[in-house]
């Protein structure tokens, strides 16, 4: 019964889950087609280039943009400047702001996506694909009937190097202040459907507006709570800041292509482009079409229904909603209690069971995790870890939370009984449920369902017993496969996103939200034979045998699922002499490039406070030109005990990207850099022994001139510039760039080339 359940609900959503059907080029003129924009997007980056800020695809793509905004009759304008974000990063990125027709623009709607790539690949689906959006849907905007707020297009630059360009525009641009709301268009992969998953402050009224628009909406107040534990960050994040409200989309299917080389066109998805068009293009009209420009700040809890529509719940209604739940559960505890059907020990064995059900899936879900790890199957566990062939381990995990409910079933079963498992179960998730409201609301939507589904589904039950009459044979069944089974739909969706989401990481999670779910197997299980208890148990126990088995067979990386692999040629200027510094994904040198130039065997940081660690070995020194960063004044600063020294940092040998890093005793407070639209202060990133570094993303061959205030003693500060790619000149390079598996690629910057030298700067020797 249970399992026939299940597998209706995998029919039933699965297909509605799926990207929805490309449109062709007959696609009325007013409708999205992906075929025109991936016409487009073929046209920006078809050649598979890499076009990172500052570099000559970049300024090549850009063109292309701008001829075809002008070419549909859109004003272009191309805005560049200087501008800092608060990790430490500064850079001159260019962004392109298209507008039509108005003069006097007020409450303007803001679509936005970037056209810089990392420099390792072309960017196809991120942010290629957003472009190729916008410019579609610009196409569509000039065939409708006008809006009745502007909408500007916004194109930025910089966003891999630190969202630089949505900085500058919400910094600089005269229109910044003139925008309400904004869409932007994401990437963090190449396929599947496209999520909304980050909205404005407000949210309440925002997912109503989104509810109404958007044909095929996949999203929840869960989503957020997810992405915030991600190291990843979008334009969206300063349009927030810029206290813009609107709607963040992103795809997140085949993550291992995402910023390597094969994120290329090729690799794009017309299904996935035809989502993230029709949902960016509906969402934008709603936006622009709005009478309000002003709504409130107001939180809501939501969640889509088989992707056809969403439920919008006020936040302030789940707690009060939880707390009926629960008084409901009991008034129903009190009544099975009176009738004699259960018992207080029975209940407690129930919630006893719960737990242990929560604890021995949270054990072995992580010990098998640890095997594989130790197994050499799983890289590890700092960074999102994907797997070339993970669909064993997803059935795996799945089958651990049977192990466990099996098992607490065979041991608790005599104790606690069909209604001390339910009223166990109810009850758990209905603390939890009460526990979300108030710490995470976003997720508060899963368990709140749960929890009245739990609670309403042996009513028909009682009362047919209060009436004296007997109740259908099914009537238990339902009482626990009902609330089961919803639970399992209202997680399911995001079951399925979440290990292209967290890596590995998910599985043991999966286990647990699943064993969490199972609370409502365990009744049913209680009214089946001991053996069938052992059964499930094994059978569990079996299946995730045969993952791990499978999994241990099959290689941890492919030609389709790569592991991320660099290679960097070091110079230290100072010493005159070079090494490599490989890093893998792995933590461990391919065998092919250990071939061709002996690394160390262990691991060390990239370079002193650096959190990355690599392969080191030693390189032929090349004469490369060292960056330099020139002491331009001493003066007294800020504080008695500070001196203010200005500086000027440049790449003799015009690399893109430069770094200073500041020894922890410096003290490096503040750091000053000028622009014509007045002084940036960018906040020092800090290194974990106390270092702090200034990063230049898309340097100018003129450099970058800044100041800092700094302890009045002598600095001895290291400087480094960073080129893309290994000197021709090195046979070696060449022999490792060969010897890079088929199974391993490039990622985020590629390969490099960096110099390092160290400068003094010293108090006395400024006037
Ligand atoms: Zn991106």
């Amino acid at each position: 019964m249970a399992g026939a359940g299940i597998a209706v609900l995998f029919a039933v959503m699965l297909p509605a889950y799926r990207t929805p059907a490309a449109l062709g080029p007959a696609a009325s003129p007013a409708v999205f087609s992906a075929f025109r924009a991936r016409a487009i997007l073929k046209d920006l980056v078809g050649d598979d280039l890499p076009h990172p800020i500052g570099s000559a695809g970049n300024a090549k793509v850009r063109e292309r943009i701008v001829a075809r905004l002008t070419a549909l009759g859109y004003t272009t304008e191309l805005q560049t400047g200087l501008v800092c974000n608060d990790f430490g990063v500064c850079g001159t990125p260019t962004n392109i702001v298209a507008t039509y027709g108005a003069d006097a623009i007020e409450h303007a709607v803001l679509l936005a996506a970037h056209y810089d790539s990392v420099a390792a690949g072309p960017g196809a689906s991120d942010d290629g694909a957003g472009v190729a959006n916008l410019l579609e849907i610009a196409r569509i905007l000039r065939v409708m009937p006008a809006r009745r707020h502007p909408i500007v297009l916004l194109v930025t630059d910089g966003e891999e190097a630190g969202l630089l360009g949505a900085q500058l525009f919400t910094r600089e641009h005269r229109l910044a202040g003139r925008v309400w709301a904004a869409v932007n268009m994401e990437a963090r992969g190449v396929s599947g459907p496209s999520l909304m998953f980050e909205t404005g402050t407000a949210n309440a009224w925002l997912m109503k507006r989104y509810a109404a628009a958007v044909l095929t909406p996949i999203t929840n107040s869960l989503f957020y709570v997810v992405y915030k534990t991600l190291p990843n960050n979008t334009d969206f994040t300063i349009f927030k800041q810029a206290s813009y409200q609107g709607f963040n989309f992103a795809f997140i299917g085949d993550v291992g292509h995402y910023h390597t080389p094969r994120d290329s066109f090729e690799q794009t998805s017309a299904g996935t482009i035809q989502h993230q068009g029709d949902n960016a293009l509906s969402a934008v009209l709603a936006l622009a079409d709005s009478e309000e420009v002003r709504p409130p700040a107001q939180d809501s809890v939501f969640f889509d229904v088989l992707a056809r529509g969403v439920i919008v719940w006020p936040t302030a209604l789940i707690l009060p909603a939880s707390l009926a739940a629960w008084m409901l559960l009991m008034a129903e505890a009190l009544i099975l209690c009176r009738r004699g059907q259960l018992q207080a020990r029975q209940a407690a064995y129930g919630v006893a069971g719960l737990l242990v059900n929560l604890l021995v899936g949270g054990l072995l879900s992580f010990a098998v995790l640890a095997l594989l790890r130790v197994l050499g199957r799983l890289p590890p566990m700092d960074a999102p870890s994907w797997i070339a062939h993970p669909q064993a381990m997803h059935i795996g995990f799945a089958a651990l939370a049977l192990v466990s409910m099996g098992a607490v079933a065979v041991w608790f079963t005599d104790r606690a009984g069909f209604w001390g498992f339910w009223f166990g179960g109810s009850l758990g998730l209905a603390l939890l449920s009460i526990a979300s409201a108030i710490a995470i609301p976003g997720a508060s939507y899963v368990l709140l369902i749960a929890v009245f589904a739990a609670a309403l589904a042996p009513l028909p039950w009682m009362r047919r017993l209060a009436e004296g009459r007997t109740p259908s044979p099914g009537a238990l069944e339902f009482i626990a496969l009902a609330p089961g089974l919803i639970m399992l739909a209202v997680l399911l969706p995001l079951l399925l996103l979440m290990y292209s989401a967290l890596g590995a990481l998910a599985w043991p999670i999966s286990t647990m939200v699943l064993c969490l779910t199972g609370c409502f197997l365990l009744p049913l299980l209680a009214n089946a034979t001991q053996e069938a208890r052992q059964f499930i148990m094994l059978l569990g126990g079996a299946v995730t045998f045969a993952g791990i088995c499978v999994t241990l067979l099959l290689p941890t990386y492919s030609a389709a699922w790569p592991q991320r692999v660099n290679v960097e040629y070091w110079v230290d200027a100072d010493r005159g002499a070079a090494h490599w510094w490989m890093q893998a994904a792995s933590q461990r040198v391919p065998e092919a490039m250990a071939d061709a130039v002996p690394f160390e065997p262990f691991l060390r940081a990239r370079f002193a406070g650096y959190p990355a660690r690599g392969f080191f070995a030693d390189a032929h020194a090349l004469k490369l030109a060292a960056p330099e960063l020139t002491q331009i004044s001493a003066t007294p600063g800020t504080s008695p005990a500070a001196v203010h020294f200005e500086l000027l940092l440049k790449s003799a040998r015009d690399a893109p990207t430069a770094f200073v890093v500041f020894p922890a005793s410096a003290n490096v407070q503040d750091v000053l850099v000028a622009t014509p639209s007045g002084p940036l202060r960018p906040k020092l990133h800090r290194f974990l022994n106390g270092d702090t570094v200034l990063l230049i993303a898309g340097l100018a061959g003129t450099g970058i001139r800044f100041g800092i205030d700094a302890a009045a003693a002598p600095i001895l500060a290291t400087v480094f510039d960073e080129s893309y790619g290994l000197p021709g000149a090195l046979p070696q390079g060449k022999a490792l760039q060969q010897a890079r598996p088929q199974n391993a690629t490039s990622s985020q910057d590629g390969d490099v080339t960096v110099v390092q030298r160290t400068v003094r700067l010293d108090p006395a020797a400024g006037r």
